[in-house]
């Protein structure tokens, strides 16, 4: 039942994530999460390191669309900053967000990867949806008041899972695929 938490890769920060590797793994358009996946949570700033990693994933024609399930003001701002596209409201992890995703951006669910922080939302939005994803660790060791619940949870859960799969490590590439 808890294997829907599963993400297909666990790596430390998405600035790890290269065009390479998401070319060997035929994926066209990285689906983002917003707060402690691309920046913190409390910190409308881009870093260097974002902005650098976004750069790069243009260089090679990789796609970067935000997917939130914020507001559409506090995601446009970031999204304005950052030159990226964005689907606030997303509602994961309903598969409304991850749908737009496909519809607007004419992308089908194997050339989409999800990346996201938080196994409730982001990665079980992606496995109802039937997209790859990768779990990355928050930006930040705190979170909003809204997301502390969750986050509580999500540790109980992991722990289980890693208790039952042994492969469930955090590791700095797409190279290792967890199991499913
Ligand atoms: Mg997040």
């Amino acid at each position: 039942m808890l294997n829907s938490f599963k993400p297909t890769w666990m790596v430390r920060s998405i600035y790890q994530i290269t065009p390479q590797q998401l070319k060997q793994n035929k994926i066209k358009a990285v689906l983002t999460d917003l707060d402690n996946t691309l920046i913190a949570w409390n910190n409308p700033e881009a870093t260097e390191e974002t902005l650098e990693w976004i750069e790069r994933m243009k260089e090679h024609g990789i796609k970067v669309i935000i997917i939130s399930n914020n507001k559409a003001k506090r995601v446009s701002k970031v999204a304005t900053i950052l030159d990226l596209e964005f689907i606030p409201n997303a509602r994961k992890p309903f598969q409304k967000g991850f749908k737009e995703a496909q519809e607007i951006y004419d992308l089908t669910k194997k050339d989409l990867l999800m990346v996201g922080d938080q196994i409730i939302t982001d990665i079980k939005g992606a496995n109802n949806a039937g997209i790859r994803s990768v779990l990355v660790k928050p930006i930040l060791d705190s979170d909003a008041w809204n997301t502390r619940f969750n986050r509580m949870i999500e540790l109980r859960i992991m722990n289980y899972l890693i208790k039952k799969n042994p492969d469930m490590k955090w590791r700095d590439s797409l190279d290792e695929p967890i199991e499913h």
